[in-house]
């Protein structure tokens, strides 16, 4: 007879001992216990049991499964357990179970009561399996879900916090800023925006721009900027457009528009910002009419001091009167500089009102150059100005214009130039077009200045306490320049010099 059957409890029955031997073999752990007989004493284990928990029959039977949990009793799962013991049920509980090495493992323990004919409980059987990598999966995977859960929260925490730390910063800009989707209906809107425009947010959020405040803003060229920026990321700076408000009167606007991004992706979202600068033309054109009118009064006197100073300065000549030469000299250059400062005034307002004329013709580029160049070595003759490059070309352009546009380059070359006096003027042709460049070695521009120099009235912090100056010689070139299709253009760094350059086509259209 085989081994186990020998330690089977004998049920006195031939099937009932086939069956006994199926569960001895069987791979979950078998105990049954005794339950008549006091404190539940085991009176059968299987061979998985023994492997399951570490003990051998020998050292467990007529031992109550409690040794089981060693000294970690305080298992809400046992009370379960004792519970259906006493009241003979069936129950499957869940416990930590102790091998005898020490080691932990979770037990899942389903206990059954066996009951005799008269439907008393005689024995319980129990079945453990261990479940202990089924249990620390689990637990791990909980253990990932709070580490996830506290990982959002303290996402939308920070997000939470740069909201309102964008909110802030978009409460407290003083420009317009509306939110557009790709209809052009309004998202969002700021503070400045509602009580600038005098709307209500909640009357014009979902509403398309050009439905609110009765289709004031459907102007067709701001459609036509708007609906272009996000088919082709095209977004658009300083639109200026003037416009009668209804609520708020005529003003003046100046727009910038882009499509927005998140984290580098582009949205279907457009950001319209929206700046007032009706205060600030006001003040512009006032400024604008001013400096027009003082030109105009100071040119019939300073007209009228030339004439009489070159008379004066003809008879000092012919009378060969040293001692007031010198001094006609230094004051023939100040008129001189007057009268070209006045002159560009003027021409700052002819321009801004287009009443310039430009006669083209052709002429020679070198005697443009070398006209200029005189005009310079007279009023500062210790700068020392060469020219390089081509020797001649004919030029079509406005002589005079043009000439104005070179001593003024060559001017400031030589008022920003106060150490060194070299200065070069370099000639060149490239495909239908000359090129002319200015270089010197004097302070240089920073280059965040290289554009806004050539705006009216612009001078670099840097040095316009150092030089004296108002700040319109180059944007009367630059549109002189524009004005014969060309382009004028600055390379410079502070202290290493600049070269301002200019192009136009050797034939005027
Ligand atoms: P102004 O010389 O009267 O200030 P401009 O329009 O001629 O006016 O020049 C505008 C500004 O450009 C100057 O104020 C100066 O900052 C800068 N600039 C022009 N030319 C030079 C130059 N050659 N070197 C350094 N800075 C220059």
């Amino acid at each position: 007879m085989e081994d186990f059957l020998v330690n089977l409890p004998d049920f006195g029955n031939a099937d009932l001992r086939l069956f006994a031997a199926a569960l001895h073999a069987s791979s979950n752990g078998v105990v049954i216990t005794d339950h008549n007989q006091p404190d539940e004493p085991i009176i059968y284990c299987n061979n998985a049991f023994e492997n399951l928990t570490g003990y051998t029959k020998k050292e467990i039977i007529g031992h109550n499964c409690r040794f089981l949990q060693s000294e970690d009793r305080n298992q809400k799962s046992r009370n379960l357990l004792g519970a259906a013991i006493k009241n003979g049920e069936h129950c499957t509980v869940l416990l930590r179970n102790y091998k005898k090495d020490g080691r932990m493992v979770w037990n899942e323990l389903m206990i059954s009561p066996i009951k005799n004919p008269q439907g008393n409980v005689t024995h319980f059987i129990g079945i453990q399996n261990d479940v202990t990598k089924r249990v620390n999966a689990e637990n791990e995977l909980v253990e990932e879900r709070e580490i996830l859960d506290e990982q959002v929260r303290e996402r939308t925490h920070n997000l939470e916090e740069s909201e309102s730390y964008l909110s802030a910063i978009v409460e407290t800009i003083r420009e317009s800023l509306i939110v557009l989707d790709s209809e052009l209906r309004i998202l969002s809107a700021n503070e400045n925006f509602c009580s600038f425009f005098r709307e209500r947010y909640q009357d014009i959020i979902g509403e398309h721009l050009f439905k609110i405040g009765n289709g004031q803003w459907d102007i067709p060229e701001l459609r036509q900027l708007l609906l272009n920026i996000l088919p082709h990321n095209n977004p658009f700076e300083g639109f200026e457009m003037e416009n009668e408000f209804a609520s708020i009167g005529r003003k003046m606007l100046i727009l910038n528009a882009r499509q927005m991004t998140l984290k580098g992706k582009y949205q279907d979202r457009i950001l319209l910002a929206i700046e007032d600068i009706t205060e600030r033309k006001a003040i512009e054109h006032r400024k604008e009419d001013f400096i027009n009118i003082a030109s105009h009064e100071m040119k019939t006197p300073l007209t009228s001091i030339k004439g009489n100073f070159q008379l004066l300065e003809k008879i000092a000549k012919r009378n060969n009167d040293t001692t007031y030469l010198k001094g006609f000299a230094t004051a023939g250059k100040s008129i001189g500089r007057l009268e070209r400062l006045i002159h560009d005034l003027l021409d700052v307002a002819r321009m801004q009102s287009g009443k310039i004329q430009f006669n083209f013709e052709p002429f020679s580029l070198r005697k443009l150059i070398e006209d200029a160049v005189i005009v310079l070595e007279q009023s500062s003759p210790e700068h020392k100005i060469s020219i390089t490059g081509i020797d001649d070309i004919t030029v079509e352009g406005d002589f005079g214009r043009l000439e104005q546009v070179m001593i003024n380059l060559l001017s400031n070359a030589v008022k920003y130039s106060p150490i060194e006096k070299g200065i070069n003027i370099h000639l060149s042709m490239l495909s239908g077009y000359c090129k002319v460049s200015v270089t010197d070695s004097g302070v240089g521009i920073h280059k965040r200045d290289h554009k806004r120099i050539f705006e009216r009235f612009y001078r670099a912090d840097e040095i316009s306490e150092r030089f004296p100056g108002v700040g319109v010689g180059l944007y009367v070139c630059s549109q002189i320049i524009k004005e014969h299709s060309g382009t004028l253009w600055v390379e410079s760094e502070e202290e290493k010099g600049s070269v301002f350059s200019f192009t136009i086509p050797l034939k005027q259209k």
